[in-house]
């Protein structure tokens, strides 16, 4: 048995095989003997990319419709086009490179012709021509990118997990993962929080581990690698206690989040995906406070259509029945990234170009968002959040774009619902101003991540900053407190959707300071609805 140490990001057990994901980088030599032979490879391997296009095609128009799937029909045509090919085939007859050389050089050329272009759709073929080339280089080298699909359930060790990855696991099958790179605040943290499954980070994990029996302790902040039959029994054990006790909040169903003394709060839940909406319910949220919706272009190929969108808006508000859900705009960037956006490398993409500074600079990428959000109110109660924002003008900016999408809508003869219209609270600049902010939305939601990030200058994705990353710290503390009496003076009603709206051991502190909403990860609205119904703040 092998014992290795990390961080834990949640109690808990998880017990099942290790699936190792390879991140090979393609070994490229670039000189080859036999051109003919070079040529001949690059044939084989363009058959092969071919098959397995058609393979996902085909998946993808069951799962997801033929909108979804024409991503990879497009990426068969670009594997045939006559220029592409010529290419390929000119620097292999002409400069004696390899056939994988000669892809990934055409690739990167095409791309850097693609991204000059002033036309948007063109543009967006940049990565297209990336993602076949690499597809192409990783099947003349033999590379492995290790997200393939697995028949049993599994426990992910990787080196790291970006979100961009995390999105092509198969969840049902996701028991827990183990990493060595990222860090407790990180959205791949948030992910594991949201699914509820156990996951350790700062791990020397060993690609010798893959297909073993392991078991991961997250109440121990270890991973067990074969281990031994006494050490199984009595952890399986604990992994069944931990479902009864789970199954024991469930008798907190439809009871109200109310304290002793008679303060009453909502809790609501986080999501990223219409398949979480089903965690939602299953655990009796009041309704979603952050619909992280990056996580639709992140899984996406290339930049999700207004009725793409409006078809996922539309069903979660319908699955929830009337409750509220809350929208947040597009907060793209910083490590949330996606290749079809074309962002340049920065320098500090966490104060970079992300979130609403993408949106009120590229109307067509927020339009298309507003008027499916904008559709959908007409099913549900929803409601819009903008994030990452720094001053009035920015919301004033951001309404003005909702207001034309709306009037547009209204000319056009669609129905829309009321929209409440909130922002995002997670810089210092927006606290220092939520009396003026304000005055201009109905309401807050505090986002204690980067809140935290921004005002102690830690960056959340570095795990050596772990350590310093106090979210407790009482200036993030005075800056929630400074923000629920701002909100209230102007009539504007105030949450916390940062992963410090789960932390039970501040919730009277929370309630004390007055907060109208917390918003957790799914697997958290019983356990703190129980924090709640224990406390007297009278006392
Ligand atoms: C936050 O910053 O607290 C937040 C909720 O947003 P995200 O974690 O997606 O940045
Ligand atoms: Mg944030």
């Amino acid at each position: 048995m092998i014992v290795a140490t990390g961080k834990s990001i949640l109690k808990g057990i998880a017990i099942g095989k290790i699936k190792f994901l390879k991140k090979e980088q393609a070994k490229i030599s670039d000189t080859a003997g036999d051109a003919a032979a070079e040529l001949q490879r690059f044939e084989d391997a363009k058959a092969l990319a071919v098959e397995q296009l058609q393979a996902l095609y085909d998946k993808a128009v069951v799962e997801a419709g033929e909108d979804h799937a024409a991503i990879f029909e497009i990426h068969m045509m670009m594997l045939d086009d006559d220029d592409y090919i010529d290419s390929i085939t000119e620097i292999i007859n002409s400069q004696g490179k390899s056939a994988e050389y000669a892809v990934k050089t055409t690739g990167e050329n095409f791309a850097e012709t693609f991204a000059s272009m002033d036309d948007e759709y063109m543009k967006a073929r940049a990565a297209d021509v990336k993602d076949i080339s690499t597809r192409v280089v990783n099947i003349l080298t033999g590379a492995d990118t290790g997200l393939a699909d697995s028949d049993e359930p599994f426990i992910i060790v990787a080196e790291d997990l970006a979100p961009s990855e995390t999105v092509q696991l198969d969840k049902s099958k996701l028991l827990g993962f183990v990493t060595h790179l990222g860090s407790t605040n990180s959205h791949t943290a948030i992910l594991a929080r949201n699914m509820n499954i156990p996951a350790l980070i700062g791990t020397d994990i060993s690609e010798a581990w893959d297909g073993k029996l392991a078991i991961i302790d997250g109440y121990n902040d270890c991973i067990y690698i074969e281990p031994t039959a006494d050490l199984l029994e009595t952890l399986d054990k604990k992994r069944v206690y931990d479902l009864q006790q789970r199954a024991l909040l469930q008798e907190l169903k439809k009871k109200p989040n109310i304290t002793l003394d008679g303060t009453e709060i909502n809790v609501y839940a986080n999501i990223g995906n219409v398949s979480d909406v089903g965690m939602v319910l299953q655990n009796d949220a009041g309704g979603i406070g952050l619909f992280r919706s990056e996580f639709i272009y992140l899984h996406s190929e290339t930049f999700p259509t207004e009725d793409e969108q409006f078809a996922i808006y539309k069903r979660v508000a319908e699955m929830m029945g009337g409750k509220k859900v809350i929208i947040r705009t597009l907060d793209i960037g910083a490590d949330k990234q996606a290749d079809y956006f074309n962002l340049p490398k920065e320098e500090n993409p966490a104060l970079g170009y992300r979130a609403i500074r993408i949106c009120l600079t590229r109307h067509d990428i927020f339009k298309a968002q507003l008027r499916a959000i904008l559709r959908a109110s007409a099913y549900g109660t929803v409601s819009i959040m903008f994030p990452m924002i720094i001053s009035v003008r920015e919301v004033l900016d951001a309404k003005e774009v909702l207001e034309e999408c709306r009037q547009e809508l209204i000319a056009e003869g669609v129905k829309l619902g009321e929209v409440e219209i909130g922002i995002m609270i997670e810089t210092p600049a927006a606290v220092m101003l939520a009396e003026e902010l304000a005055a201009e939305v109905q309401f807050f939601s505090i986002g204690t991540n980067d809140l935290t990030q921004y005002t102690l200058a830690i960056d959340r994705q570095n795990p050596k900053l772990d350590p310093f990353y106090d979210s407790h710290h009482p200036a993030v503390l005075r800056m929630i407190e400074q923000t629920i009496k701002a909100g209230h003076k102007h009539d504007c009603w105030v949450g916390i959707c940062g992963e410090l709206g789960a932390d039970t051991s501040l919730t009277e502190t929370f309630l004390r300071m007055g907060i109208d909403e917390l918003s957790v990860n799914p697997g958290s609205v019983l356990n703190v609805r129980k924090t709640i119904r224990s406390l007297d703040l009278s006392k």
